[in-house]
């Protein structure tokens, strides 16, 4: 075969291959494959390092060899060969990395603004999630959803823990549906913004106003409807503006942090509306699709980390992507003030944001250093006395203890002899008190980065 022709085969073996995976795992793993030579039925296809080799040949070799075949039936067997050019990827020298590729992004930073209509981020789209197992259901559903219209899945209802990319999701729906046809009124709101939009309007007289703005559009999006917990009047209202939109075949698109079943203190009709189209759920990403979003998470930035750092952070940090960020964040910060450093460092950074870590933290660590925050004797603390100062310290206490030792709350219970529905109680305050007010939830985040920086 003539270089010429081999090389637009090569592109439409590529392009099955990337139907097949879509975009951001093809971006990861494809994108600088090379075949280099072909002999006795073999084609070998040179790969950037050792590591991208492992994976292709751990989760792609069937399918890459299957669409090689199908294009060049000669082809009987595959193999990868590492490039010895020096690849742009750092090279890892016995315990210290170094950086090779960083270049600052200031020339290639996108600013993202809310479009101020649509409430939408452009930063939100299909082609920089990462699809893999957990989320692959979630992603054909919005995806469906742009293409028939409100015709089918109305409505769409996401659910899942935090982090693990709802609101990506959504926002990236509202996002192609524009893309595809600009004239379409799409409208993204948090629960809460519909919320308060909703009792503003009724304060100051402008329902009227409030209503066409959430009824004269096509698409309606609303993020974390949990929210509506125990809030009748957002709930009637987010009812009826649910059936003007559905009756006109408009699309509706919700996201929860649980089905919409075990919400609680929700009205049983409209539970059962959220219910009426298609409820699918996300769970948290499995290694494969952490370590891809690391890796689309850092060339969307334009830098370049040693392999070994992204499966070391896609291993410690398992649960939450935002968390998932913030590790890999923390690294690159790192890198930028040019620190020298090793795996062992990079360990450590990332050890602030893995739950492991927290539950290694003990309770008299939490203990001693809010009583040293607030220049107090450890006994003070669980001292009778009910000052406001005191039941509020106390509340952190509690509210901490959960979230970073994860004790139950019967082991908070006898750590503060109570009993354990006063704790959960008392930790249920602590939540909601953070919703509503800010100066309380910096306290508790002063309070977190002091026990975790400890
Ligand atoms: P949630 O709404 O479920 O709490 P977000 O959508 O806010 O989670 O996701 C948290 C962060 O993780 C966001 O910055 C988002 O872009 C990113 N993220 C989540 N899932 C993915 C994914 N599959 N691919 C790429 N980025 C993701
Ligand atoms: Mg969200």
């Amino acid at each position: 075969m003539s270089q010429e022709i081999f090389a637009t085969t090569w592109e439409k073996i590529l392009q099955n291959i990337k139907d097949n995976i879509g975009s951001s795992l093809y971006r990861v793993w494809f994108s600088n494959l090379t075949p280099k030579s072909f002999h006795q039925g073999i084609l070998k296809i040179e790969v950037p390092s050792k590591f991208v080799k492992d994976w292709l040949e751990k989760k792609f070799n069937a399918l890459i060899l299957k669409s090689i075949k199908e294009f060049i039936p000669e082809v009987k067997n595959i193999e990868f060969v590492v490039s010895s050019k020096p690849s742009n990827l750092t090279t890892y020298k016995k315990s210290s990395l170094k950086k090779i590729t960083l270049t600052t992004t200031e020339k290639t930073l996108t600013i993202f603004e809310t479009n101020p209509q649509t409430n939408l981020n452009p930063r939100y789209r299909f082609d920089n999630f990462v699809v893999g197992q957990s989320n692959e259901l979630a992603f054909a559903a919005c995806q469906a959803i742009v293409q028939s219209f409100g015709k089918t899945h109305n409505p769409l209802f996401i659910y899942g823990p935090v982090g693990v990319g709802k609101t990506h999701l959504l926002q990236a729906t509202g996002n192609e549906f524009l893309r595809q046809n600009k004239n379409v009124k799409v409208k993204y709101a948090t629960t809460e913004e519909f919320t308060n939009e909703f009792i503003n309007a009724l304060k100051n007289h402008t329902i009227e106003h409030f209503r066409n703005k959430f009824r004269d559009i096509d698409v309606l999006i609303l993020d974390d409807v949990h929210f509506l917990s125990g809030k009748n009047s957002s709930q009637e209202e987010l009812f009826h503006t649910f059936n003007c939109l559905y009756n006109l075949s408009k699309q509706i698109v919700f996201s929860s942090d649980r089905p919409p079943r075990v919400i609680p203190d929700i009205e049983e009709r409209l539970k059962s509306r959220f219910e009426g189209g298609l409820v699918i759920d996300i769970q948290p990403p499995d290694y494969e699709t952490r370590l891809a979003i690391l890796k689309v998470k850092s060339q969307e930035k334009n830098i370049f980390l040693d392999d070994k750092i992204y499966d070391l952070i896609a291993r410690k940090i398992t649960d939450n992507i935002r968390e998932l960020e913030g590790a890999l964040n923390a690294v690159i910060f790192h890198y930028s003030k040019k620190e020298k450093f090793s795996l062992e460092k990079v360990e450590e950074i990332i050890k602030k944001f893995s739950k492991d870590y927290y539950r290694k933290i003990s309770p008299k660590k939490i203990i001693k250093i809010i009583a040293e925050h607030y220049e107090l004797k450890e006994d003070d603390i669980f001292k009778k006395t009910r000052t406001k100062h005191l039941v509020e310290i106390r509340q952190f206490l509690i509210y901490l203890l959960r979230e970073i030792s994860q004790l139950s709350y019967t082991s908070i219970g006898e750590i503060l002899k109570k009993d354990h529905t006063t704790i959960i109680y008392a930790y249920e305050k602590v939540v909601k008190k953070m919703k509503n007010n800010s100066e309380f939830q910096q306290e508790i985040e002063i309070l977190k980065s002091k026990i975790l920086q400890s």
